[in-house]
């Protein structure tokens, strides 16, 4: 099958590899809807993160499930299903308290941006519909993979609650995805840091109640001034530099929290600014699985429509200018048909 290896940086192509088999008995074997390249697949290919050898991308999916291993009990052939970047048995300690990024036996997801796709831990992984979803769908519940799980996770860290003031920080689609998840769980002001036009209008789509576009200490006197000189009670560090967690820190208020999704690259902390600061923070890799069954029925039911942050669609043929758009910011997000 064709399939998207990244051979080193800015080289990725498509082409043919071996096609994905059951190499343990926990294993499923899926046939993916669609696909889509991810922010975090940008680092590898802008060379911040080594490529050592050829490496088989893609980690958000969905799809309908074609073999199983001999032990796998609860997911079967021929049922739709969607799973997490991160591999998890759903039963260890660390997925029972609902970190199930954390699992003990973890793995992360890749060679999902191609026709098929090995799921380890098959059970704890993935969640399947009652039935095969209509396709008008699948973007939305792609997008729940990681991108929307991953926003939803970094509100569920901030602690936005029913008349929150939240800030975003970021307006890739984790941010904006972190705008849709603040607006669900009813925060009353939402206020997403964007400079472009495109994304700040996506992002009042999805519940932005005010735009910031100055970064820096004018980004943070902007946001001083719409809360009344306070800062925000919930923060949302969606993008992962130096620059990001400070504007992030900056914009919480005393005994605000911070949700950090953004994978810190070059980010070191001071000690003191947080001790009298009183930041509260928890981030890291989302553990997408904790939300999946309550995402994916907010889909199905269309009362979300996450998928709108797909903004470019190419065939997966063509996917080097799907990874060229999105490190030029000409695409938010692009989907992939395999
Ligand atoms: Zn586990």
């Amino acid at each position: 099958m064709l399939a998207t290896v990244l051979h080193k940086p800015g080289d990725i192509r498509c082409e043919e590899v071996a096609e994905p088999k059951i190499l343990r008995p926990t294993d499923a074997i899926i046939k993916l809807s669609a696909s889509c390249i991810c922010g975090s697949d940008l680092w590898p290919y802008r060379g911040l993160q080594p490529v050592d050898a050829p490496q088989h991308m893609g980690h958000e999916y969905c799809g309908l499930v074609v073999e199983v291993g001999a032990e796998v009990r609860t997911i079967r052939p021929g049922q739709f299903v969607v799973g997490s970047f991160c591999l998890s048995d759903n039963s260890c300690p660390h997925c029972r308290f609902g970190f199930q990024s954390s699992c003990e036996q973890r793995e992360f997801m890749s060679g999902a941006q191609a026709p098929y796709a090995r799921v380890a831990l098959a059970d704890g992984t993935l969640v399947a519909t009652s039935e095969v979803p209509p396709a008008e769908l699948v973007p939305d519940l792609l997008a729940v993979s990681d991108v929307l799980g991953t926003g939803w996770y970094a509100a569920d860290a901030a602690e936005v609650r029913q008349g929150s003031t939240v800030v975003v920080v970021g307006d890739g689609a984790v941010g904006l995805m972190g705008v849709l998840a603040a607006k669900e769980m009813g925060a009353e002001r939402i206020i997403a840091m964007s400079r472009h036009a495109s994304r700040q209008q996506l992002a009042r789509e999805f519940g932005a109640t005010d735009i910031v576009a100055e970064r820096g200490e004018d980004g943070v006197s902007r946001i001083k001034e719409l809360t009344g000189g306070v800062g925000a009670g919930s923060v949302l560090e969606c993008v992962g530099t130096a620059e990001s967690f400070d504007q992030a820190l900056a914009c919480s208020r005393p005994g605000g929290t911070i949700g950090y999704v953004g994978v810190p690259h070059g980010v070191s902390f001071d000690g003191q600014r947080l001790f009298f600061g009183q930041k509260r923070m928890l981030g890291g890799p989302a553990p997408v699985r904790r939300f999946l069954p309550d995402l994916m029925d907010r889909v199905l039911q269309s009362r979300i429509k996450p998928g709108k942050v797909f903004d470019l669609r190419l065939p997966l043929a063509e996917v080097t200018e799907g990874y060229r758009a999105m490190d030029e910011r000409r695409a938010i997000k692009v989907m992939l048909e395999v």
